[in-house]
């Protein structure tokens, strides 16, 4: 495909290297990550030109060393806030009639960085402030941002030709204008892919962003910001700020040139936010874009006819990769009667294997949870199951904080569809099994269907064609990704558009065309080649 001298990207994913013992690409994120660890690093905000190192700083600790201060980032005042909407909508004008094949360049810079001179950097520093193993990180920080780089471009280029017909004298067009305001990007700490995505894309089509990154992600999120620098990206059109997340919004939100929010992060936030702007339609110019992927509540259905060995593999990658902290993470199980105990037997197995610790010891499949609250939080629901009378922990249930955020993968059996740890958003390495009578699957969907308030991924693990069928009809709305016979989790760009409904977000699917039309607002040019001269028509005569 070709446009004036410009040729989209391929739509191919960015290839997942191995990282084996003595590879080339193991030997430099080993460096690179001891170097990272070490240097204590000082963030600044980044507000135009300026790179603004504040007096009022927070100390960046690894999850998985939780006394070990790797740098510090800066927390900004109110005023920075302003001054960074202020300045993004300064520069609005000249980024907004900069060609977009130019911006689509830049962005294709973005990518190649990341994909090689930066693809250790933003590795390590996904590893070291995230707690990612480096196959984590790597299918995240480097392969998935490559990715939604790239193929954002093909999908821009899709949208932009997209035409109306023009018939007779008339010709019509569409220009694909960006929001007449600023877009605000508020990211959660899980993937440092999303974090560079969801300013990146709205900033590919020609809208200026302000970047609040969750305090959580902010050593990935300095990472992102020095590769858009280095891709030539105009100050502005990118801020970051850091600092109190309430402060940051209230101004954000109050600005009457709000056009769009593009958040990640829990269903509370987003809530909150969407009510806010509520409170405050009277003050804006546009009615604000509000996009927002939220929680979820992820399940594996096993049907009867399943392989026993194919469901309890679906649970330990799907439900305790990462820590169970993607919002993908499956984490309410239902499995038949028939094949309980070899399921649980085989799960029993595989979890016994599984090492934790530091990400830099590459031996570990899993590492810490992300800060002491959500530490706390998992262990309270460890513990509930711990005291009830619906259910028992059968694997892990163990936890320790002394030096690391480390929760043991956790597996709880209960005999209540309902029960707490079948509803609610944990993000930890817990799950949940109910087991069904098998001549009940039929009637277990419909549980599945009505259990939590949220939509976002489920599996169906199935030999049986015509119970996929039914699944498919029964699930309709129960996950906006649904996969048959594999994990609920591990989305790839172009391959599976991410995103749930209900209580999981608006679905506007990151990473595909769908989720770009939210950043722009089209405006319809008709023009007339041969204009009338008189009002009356030929029915009048
Ligand atoms: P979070 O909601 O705590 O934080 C997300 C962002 O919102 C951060 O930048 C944070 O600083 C900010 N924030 C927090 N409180 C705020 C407030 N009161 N006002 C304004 N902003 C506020 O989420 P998290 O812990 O960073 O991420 C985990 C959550 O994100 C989970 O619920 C997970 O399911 C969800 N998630 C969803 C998807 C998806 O695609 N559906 C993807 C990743 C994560």
């Amino acid at each position: 495909m070709k446009d004036l001298n410009f040729a989209v990207p391929q739509l191919i994913n960015e290839d997942v290297k191995d990282y084996r013992k003595n590879s080339d690409e193991r030997i430099e994120v080993e460096k690179t990550y001891d170097l990272m660890f070490n240097q204590n690093i000082k963030i600044p905000l980044y507000i135009g030109d300026e790179e603004i190192y504040t007096e009022e700083r927070k100390e960046i600790n690894p999850p998985h060393d939780n006394k070990k201060v790797v740098g510090s980032f800066s927390v900004c005042n109110e005023q920075h806030v302003h001054e960074a909407i202020n300045n993004s909508l300064s520069v609005k004008n000249e980024w907004t009639s900069t060609p977009w094949q130019k911006r689509a360049s830049i962005f294709l810079k973005a990518a190649e960085l990341i994909a090689g001179p930066y693809r250790s950097r933003i590795n390590a520093a996904t590893m070291i402030g995230q707690s990612k193993t480096i196959f984590q990180a790597e299918i995240d920080a480097a392969c998935e941002l490559v990715d939604f780089l790239k193929l954002n471009i093909v999908y821009m280029n899709e949208i932009y030709h997209e035409q109306p017909i023009t018939v007779g004298e008339v010709s019509n067009r569409l220009e694909y204008r960006p929001l007449e305001g600023f877009v605000y990007a508020i990211t959660p700490f899980n993937f440092t892919a999303i974090g560079g995505n969801l300013c990146a894309s709205a900033a590919l089509m020609g809208n200026v962003v302000l970047w609040k990154p969750s305090d959580h992600q902010v050593y990935s999120a300095k990472v992102i910001m020095d590769v858009f620098k280095e891709a030539g990206l105009p100050n502005g059109v990118i801020n970051l700020v850091t600092g109190d997340p309430v402060m940051i919004t209230e101004i954000a939100l109050k600005n009457k040139n709000l056009s769009g929010i593009h958040f990640t992060g829990s269903t509370d936030v987003f809530k909150s936010l969407w009510s806010k702007v509520g409170a405050n339609i009277n003050l804006y110019r546009d009615y604000p874009r509000i996009v927002g992927e939220t929680g979820g509540k992820d399940f594996i259905f096993s049907h009867p006819s399943a392989d026993s060995k194919i469901v309890s593999t679906a649970i330990v990658r799907g439900g305790f990769e990462y820590q169970g902290q993607k919002c993908s993470a499956a984490s309410r199980i239902y499995i038949p009667n028939s094949k309980s105990n070899e399921i649980i037997q085989n799960l029993k197995e595989q979890i016994s294997t599984i090492t934790l610790g530091s990400p830099r010891n590459f031996k570990h499949f899993m590492t810490a949870v992300i800060h002491e609250n959500s530490f706390d939080k998992i262990v309270s629901y460890i513990e509930s199951a711990r005291d009830s009378e619906d259910a028992k922990i059968i694997i892990g249930g163990d936890y320790d904080k002394s030096e690391g955020f480390f929760v043991s993968p956790t597996v709880i059996l209960t005999t209540n569809p309902n029960f707490i740890t079948m509803e609610k958003e944990i993000f930890g390495p817990v799950v949940t099994i109910f087991i069904y009578d098998d001549n009940n699957w039929k009637d277990t969907l419909k549980i599945v269907d009505n259990t939590s308030i949220y939509a976002l991924t489920g599996a169906f693990i199935s030999q049986d064609k015509d119970s996929i069928d039914y699944a498919l009809k029964t699930l309709r709305y129960s996950a906006g990704n649904f996969y048959i016979n594999d994990k609920p989790s591990g989305a790839v760009v172009g391959q599976q558009p991410f995103g749930g409904s209900r209580g999981s977000g608006t679905n506007d699917k990151a990473g595909s065309k769908l989720n770009l039309l939210r950043w722009v607002s089209p405006r319809l040019i008709k023009e007339n080649f041969n204009p009338p001269t008189d009002y009356p028509y030929p029915y009048m005569e």
